[in-house]
């Protein structure tokens, strides 16, 4: 439920609702806009009986909420959240923020050296996976402990923050000992134990969309991190299953905008698992910017045929440093013609 107070609503008729709340033995949290206070309603498993606050003096209105989250959402967060990684700002205002590198980290020089290009082209972030959720066991699983000792250094020799995934509660440490973002990937989108454990500590998340997440259930997903504390949490769209097999997931470009309008939280793409494959990537990531996305994470790998993992999605260095000068010209061209996104 949120409580809208008038707008000369005073701070102890803002505290008498909060201690109403309080009463009903429900957590408040006041949200200050520019014209209105409105206190958010936390911690109710179904329907508040508001009787005893909606005639509170300088009580305006209440609104029972009925979705699955109310934390990202704007009815509760009206400013819009910016999530920074190491210096790296999301949603911001300012450019968006290109993630690039590798599906897997594969060898030292192979890290190493997509790090070096994508730098190099102007990405802020280095991506890497270390512990990888394959669909057959006998694909490689990814180096581990080791993947991500090679991914952070990596990362320090080309100056760029690094975010890689963690798949289970027990990588959580380790994980968080060697990136600077945690990456939940497609396959854990609902996997609640370890978005709650992610939600206790204090790195930034990168939360991607399960393959038949319905919009909802992804914000409800990201509810589950921020509601045991941890605001940091970038969503990433990633393509959904769909009847269409030509592509590897039918990439749902819709949500940028209708999260940008519900939720206060940074929305990227992903266009390279959205699509799987390589000659659409250039266009999505640019058709993403256009829809309002917040960034890009793009898979490069110094010599895609060679890659252990999803070669056939993966830019080489060169074809990503060419899709940077295109996604320059294109952010001036939108600075120009800005329509207030
Ligand atoms: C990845 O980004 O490495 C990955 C496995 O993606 P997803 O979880 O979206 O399939
Ligand atoms: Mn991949």
């Amino acid at each position: 439920m949120l409580i809208v107070m008038h707008h000369h609503a005073s701070q102890e008729q803002i505290d008498q609702v909060i201690t109403a709340v309080e009463a009903l033995g429900l957590r408040a949290e006041p949200i200050p806009g520019s014209l209105r206070t409105a206190i958010g309603v936390l911690g109710n498993q179904g329907y508040v009986d508001d009787s005893s606050i909606r005639t509170l003096p300088g009580v305006r209105e209440t609104i029972h909420v009925s979705k699955p989250y109310k934390l990202v959402s704007r009815d509760f967060h009206p400013v819009s959240t910016v999530v920074e990684v190491s210096g790296v700002r999301f949603g911001d205002g300012q450019k968006p923020v290109m993630i690039a590198g590798p599906c897997s980290v594969e060898t030292e020089q192979q890290i190493l050296d997509a790090a070096a290009q994508v730098k190099a082209a102007g990405a802020q972030m280095l991506r890497g996976g270390a512990f990888k959720p394959r669909t057959g066991p006998h694909s490689f699983q990814g180096l581990g402990v080791e993947g991500l000792k090679l991914l952070q250094q990596a990362g320090r020799a080309s100056g760029l923050p690094v975010v890689t995934e963690v798949m289970r509660i027990e990588q959580l440490e380790v994980v968080c000992q060697h990136a600077d973002m945690l990456q939940i990937g497609a396959r854990n989108m609902q996997n609640f134990d370890l978005l709650k454990e992610v939600g206790k500590i204090r790195h930034p998340v990168l939360l991607k969309r399960g393959m038949s997440a319905t919009l909802e259930e992804f914000l409800a997903a990201a509810e589950y991190i921020v509601a045991e504390g941890n605001e940091q949490v970038v969503l990433c769209e990633r393509g959904i299953r769909t009847f269409e097999n030509t592509t590897r997931n039918t990439l749902d470009l819709s949500v940028v905008p209708l999260i940008r309008d519900m939720s206060h939280l940074p929305i990227i793409v992903d266009p390279s698992h959205a699509t799987g494959k390589r000659a659409l990537v250039p266009v999505m990531s640019k058709a993403a910017l256009v829809a309002g996305a917040h960034g890009l994470m793009i898979e490069v790998h110094p010599d895609p045929a060679k890659a252990l993992c999803d070669g056939a999605q993966s830019l080489s260095g060169e074809a990503f440093t060419a899709l940077m000068v295109e996604i320059n010209d294109l952010l001036s061209y939108l600075e120009q013609t800005k329509d207030g996104r």
